[in-house]
């Protein structure tokens, strides 16, 4: 008889680390393990990592999560992927080497790509109404117009059949399913949507778009749904045997953990950006307001489901950046305490500009700034400033979304790294004017993409399976008087204007 399935596992390959969850049937997490890779920075706006190095740390992650809990593969229901969106890795099909670095979503080299294709006409809103997206370095098409231009030979091996593209969540499928022996070359309808070369109706690539980037449909990968059995695990090491059956982009996968299962409801992960995800259901909502439309998830053969998104590319990075660059804190938590040592911030503004600024603004020609500083701003300040600066961050994009929907969010889920950054979840609620609520399991984007593979298989029978499972830890109420609100919100607009043309 073959054992109890009583979990399903996770991977999560994020930006600055790989994780392996596994799941019980009522959502907590029984075993994890995690372990970060290095982040390359070649050049000024130049962010890669290596492909391969990640290809490992998968494995091990997913050896360990699964023997620190003494968990068998017989015991693993399915298994679900979820990962950074739009990074992009190219790779020899027959060896499975990759050509090159993966480049980062946070790379900025593609600017000039992005100029030149916006001069085709139609500017930076040339691809918009096919694929939901401004033509920005963000995506990954124009990172694999790079590579293919960048790389010898590259292009005529692409044209030739040799290569494959895959965002992280193809470059792990590939591999976990045998790489160059048979593996399976298939991505998800919320990764596809990231590319700038997907059409947002027919789910399909868009084969002008593809032609005009310069990318050969033939390495690009199948486009099947975001909750479906792929295959198994390769018959040998971890998870070997095991049916692949979930596939979302990391934003997408946790606001699926947020149970956000019906229109109007959103969720803000705050990592290292924030993106807030409004489910919109079965319809698009265009953005006339700096915002993305999206795929939220498409549940086997269901309709897709859309979201509006708001993507900030720095928040918990910033917090990073004062612990690595300038070593104004020896550890991440240490900003809590050392905000708290002043009453507010001084009068400085940080705006985080370091990838140009997303939304609602698109404007790779950003850099940062940190104004208002006189000789009375010391670093509890600066640290106020760096956490404000996620916070008024968010209320730009809800200001976007509540515009684009025509209906005002009344609260707000949170999820990610900063929400144990209490300092932050109670400015969060004081600027948004409205309540911020954190559940009790934060990671919800491992559990989305266990919950997208666990449907799948049938470990859960519906969404109401998801939605049962979904519990608050704790609520943040806005105390902040509406004067004060509007004044810090109106000097921090005033600060973002001072982060622009900086690049020529
Ligand atoms: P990702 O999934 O994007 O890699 P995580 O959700 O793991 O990110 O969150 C990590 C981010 O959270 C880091 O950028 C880190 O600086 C930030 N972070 C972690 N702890 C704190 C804290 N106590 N206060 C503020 N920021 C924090």
């Amino acid at each position: 008889m073959s054992a109890e399935k009583r979990y399903v596992a996770a991977i999560d390959q994020g930006t600055t680390s790989t994780r392996c969850m596994v799941f019980d049937h009522s959502g907590r997490v029984v075993s994890a393990v995690q372990t970060e890779h290095e982040q390359i920075f070649p050049k000024a706006g130049w962010v890669e990592h290596n492909a391969e190095e990640i290809w490992e740390n998968t494995r091990k992650v997913c050896g360990g999560a699964l023997a620190k809990a003494d968990i068998q593969n017989s015991e693993i229901a399915a298994v679900g992927i979820t990962n950074q969106r739009e990074t992009a890795v190219v790779w020899d099909k027959s060896t499975g080497k990759p050509v090159y670095n993966a480049i980062v979503w946070q790379d900025t080299r593609t600017d000039a790509i992005c100029e030149s294709l916006a001069a085709l006409g139609g500017g930076q809103e040339r691809y918009r109404s096919r694929t939901g997206l401004p033509l920005a370095t963000y995506f990954s098409g124009p990172k694999i117009r790079w590579i293919l231009d960048n790389v010898e030979g590259a292009r005529a091996r692409a044209e030739a059949g040799e290569l494959l593209f895959g965002n992280m969540d193809t470059w792990v499928l590939w591999n976990m399913t045998g790489g160059p022996d048979g593996g399976l070359h298939y991505t998800d309808p919320t990764n596809a949507s990231r590319t700038l070369l997907m059409d947002l109706d027919t789910l399909n690539w868009d084969e002008e778009i593809c032609g005009e980037m310069g990318i050969p449909l033939a390495m690009l990968p199948e486009i099947r749904s975001s909750s479906e059995p792929y295959g198994n695990v390769r018959e040998r090491g971890v998870l070997a045997g095991v049916p692949i059956a979930g596939i979302l982009g990391d934003q997408q996968a946790a606001t699926f953990g947020q149970a956000c299962l019906s229109p109007g409801e959103a969720k803000n992960t705050y990592g290292t950006g924030n993106f807030v995800l409004l489910n919109t259901g079965t319809e698009k909502v265009m953005s006339e307001n700096g915002l993305l439309t999206t795929v939220c998830y498409k549940i086997g053969e269901n309709a897709p489901v859309y979201a509006l998104e708001g993507s900030i590319a720095v928040t918990g990075s910033l917090v990073q950046w004062l612990r690595d660059n300038l070593g104004l804190i020896s550890s991440a938590a240490d900003i809590e305490p050392l905000a708290k040592g002043v009453e507010d911030n001084g009068g400085a503004y940080f705006v985080p500009a370091f990838s140009g600024l997303f939304a609602p603004y698109w404007r790779g020609d950003a850099r940062g700034a940190i104004v208002g500083l006189t000789r009375f701003v010391n670093k509890g300040h600066l640290a106020r400033a760096a956490l404000e600066a996620t916070a008024f961050q968010t209320r730009e994009v809800i200001d976007a979304m509540n515009a684009d929907s025509g209906v005002p969010l009344t609260s707000l889920k949170v999820d990610g790294g900063m929400v144990v950054n209490e300092l932050l979840m109670q400015f969060q609620a004081d600027i948004l004017g409205v309540p911020v609520i954190r559940p009790v399991v934060n990671e919800t984007t491992a559990l989305g993409a266990a919950y997208a593979a666990g449907l799948a298989v049938g470990f859960w029978a519906s969404e109401d399976d998801i939605r049962a499972n979904w519990a608050q830890d704790k609520q943040w109420d806005p105390a902040m008087d509406e004067t004060h609100r509007d004044k810090q919100y109106r000097n921090w607009k005033k600060a973002v204007t001072k982060t622009f043309d900086w690049v020529e």
